[in-house]
């Protein structure tokens, strides 16, 4: 995950935007396909490029700096700890961020939302539920920034003007964000967790005892 490298045009090696691979990988490139009826290069009118993943033999297609085929995705993998509910809408967020950044920007702040719950919020105001997250100190300051972001930024590429750079780009960003708050939360939680389970029960007891006496639980 920590390697996802984002397709670029012309650049040498990235995380294979075909679902099927999505391996790290080398990239041959091919610009300026001939026009045969002409006997020329179609050259700057038609900037067209094709890079070749050297791991699955695939091609991505470009127009210029844009990725044509396949029509997927810019956005990184999903965190595997993810839960279901904010994995449907991630996942439907990078279906679209290609041709609509905002519809994209729009269902990361619901997955958003979602996490939020799993977190211990009520699910029922973004805004409300990371002001009381925050309060109850539940929060490390930079998931709430993360978690800030996404919220400001979905809200305001909804609402036209607020947010000048609409970019898939920009959305892009978000994907990361979003992966940092699972595996900086859930997924932490679940390391120590594992840890925990794995100190012999003799231990654990004596843990257990002292929590009861000071009345932790
Ligand atoms: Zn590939």
């Amino acid at each position: 995950m920590s390697n996802y490298v984002a397709p670029a045009r012309f650049l040498k090696s990235f995380t294979c935007p075909h679902s099927d691979c999505g391996t790290f990988a080398q990239q041959i490139w091919q610009s300026n396909p001939v026009d045969f009826s002409e006997g020329r290069t179609l050259g700057d009118s038609y900037p067209l490029a094709t890079g070749i993943c050297q791991f699955c033999g695939k091609p991505s297609i470009w127009l210029a700096e844009k990725m044509i085929h396949p029509s997927t995705t810019s956005a990184p993998p999903a965190h595997p700890d993810m839960p279901d509910d904010a994995l449907k809408d991630y996942s439907e967020a990078a279906e679209v961020v290609a041709c609509s950044p905002r519809a994209a920007a729009a269902l990361l702040r619901l997955s958003v939302q979602r996490l939020c719950v799993h977190l211990g919020g009520d699910g029922k105001n973004l805004n409300d539920d990371i002001g009381q997250l925050v309060a109850e100190k539940r929060l490390h300051p930079t998931i709430q920034q993360s978690l800030d972001v996404v919220r400001v930024i979905g809200n305001g590429m909804v609402h036209p003007g607020q947010i000048a750079d609409d970019s898939a780009k920009t959305v892009s960003k978000l994907f990361g964000l979003i992966n940092v708050v699972v595996n900086q939360t859930i997924s932490a939680e679940k390391e120590v967790q594992a840890q925990f389970e794995d100190l012999p029960e003799d231990k654990k007891l004596q843990i257990q005892k002292r929590d009861a006496a000071s009345g932790l639980t």
